[in-house]
């Protein structure tokens, strides 16, 4: 490593925000389970007050964050869904979002349900061809929101073309990295303002936390986020920002784990002859392979496929897998499988779904960290299973 030169991705996922404890040289942040902090006179504190505003378990979770997007400032917040909320009220009564078609069902639940009730206005167009967002872009425009890889059919968004035409019409970006994870993709570096995640999901990476992040490196925007942080209030715990700190020391270890199964199980159910499609950004079969290499330094650990056979076979295959859990959620080091038209994606309407792809035979993965051929088998099985169901 030549002098100086700044720590890389694995060292910062290890250490960032993190330094032996000063009061007893403990190397793993304690977890600071206070409320308040004593001043040795009034206005005389050490930078901690009270645990809603600053907690030193949160700040190095906040830092490890910042660090591994490659942000100047980190947010934690209590879950996904707390950090979505926090980044709306930076907008007033009249701003418009222009959002990706196909977000998080939570999120857009937030949209059309909390915030346009309080004079926000919503409209989403299919982000994969950049000329969409500059034909829906208006004038109050002031958030574009943005999901790639998308969830359940992992659509690339052209993030520099969007964070362009964003900017050129005055609005801010944000994008959604909870899919991809810093680990893959640094939507900073490619003009994004935002990023966003549920670190629920890889971030944490072992199914035991809700929580949630921001991290930017504009100075005005991390100071009135903050200022909602703490005026709002949804912070995480002390435990939960050390889990998700905990999670975050082996998080190059389990992306690259989770995208090598991934791929091994993409090409094992893209030769069966059971499915129908199997959608993943690393096989040259996706639509937008070629962006996905372009902008992303893997494709990461979810697919999506469709078994023949429609509801009765995807049932099937459901209920006689073993390894795979059939569950919600993703990004855990167990594998998870889930049937996105009953399950995570069950408020669209039938048009909609349809319209998105998301036919009744989709299933989606969340490709664990287990031994491969344990997973291939137990989809084996499943596919036996549905075999004429
Ligand atoms: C889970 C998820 C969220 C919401 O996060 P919570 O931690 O459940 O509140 C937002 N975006 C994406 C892409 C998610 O997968």
């Amino acid at each position: 490593m030549a002098a100086g030169a700044p720590p890389r991705f694995d060292t910062l996922a290890v250490h960032a925000g993190q330094a032996p404890d000063p009061a007893t040289g403990a190397v793993m942040t304690p977890v600071y389970y206070t409320s308040t902090f004593a001043q040795d006179g009034p206005g005389e504190h050490r930078g901690f007050e009270y645990g809603r505003t600053r907690n030193p378990t949160r700040d190095a979770l906040q830092g490890c964050l910042a660090a591994l997007e490659g942000a100047r400032h980190g947010l934690a917040f209590a879950s996904g869904l707390a950090a979505a909320d926090a980044l709306l009220h930076l907008l007033s009564a009249g701003d418009h979002v222009l959002a990706s078609d196909d977000v998080y069902g939570g999120t857009f639940r937030i949209f059309d349900k909390v915030f346009r009730r309080l004079g926000l206005e919503f409209s989403s167009v299919d982000m994969t061809d950049p000329a969409n967002v500059a034909r829906a872009l208006r004038p109050t425009t002031r958030l574009v929101w943005i999901e790639s890889p998308t969830n359940p059919l992992l659509k690339i968004v052209d993030l520099a073309a969007v964070a362009a035409l964003a900017r050129a019409a005055g609005a801010r970006t944000v994008v959604d990295n909870t899919f991809a994870t810093p680990f893959f993709q640094r939507p900073l570096a490619l003009g994004i303002d935002l990023v966003t995640h549920s670190t629920t999901k890889y971030l944490n990476g072992h199914s035991d936390v809700i929580g949630g992040a921001v991290l930017t490196s504009d100075d005005e925007l991390h100071d009135r986020l903050r200022f909602i942080q703490n005026a709002v209030g949804a912070v995480p715990s002390p435990m939960d920002a050390f889990l998700v700190l905990r999670g975050l020391k082996t998080l190059h270890l389990r992306m690259a784990r989770h995208a090598e199964n991934a791929l091994a199980i993409a090409r094992f159910l893209e030769g069966h002859p059971q499915v129908a499609r199997v959608v993943y950004p690393g096989l040259p079969s996706h639509p937008q392979a070629a962006l996905a290499a372009r902008q992303m330094s893997g494709p990461g650990g979810m697919l999506a496929f469709s078994i023949r056979g429609g509801l009765p076979a995807a049932t099937a295959l459901l209920r006689a897998v073993r390894v795979f859990a059939c569950a919600e959620s993703l990004g855990g080091v167990e594998s998870l499988i889930e049937h996105p038209a009953i399950m995570t994606h069950a408020s669209l309407p039938a048009a909609a779904r349809a319209a998105l792809g998301i036919d009744d035979g989709l299933l989606r993965v969340s490709a664990g960290v287990e031994d491969v051929a344990d997973l291939i088998a137990d989809l084996e099985r499943g596919l036996a299973a549905a075999r004429g169901a």
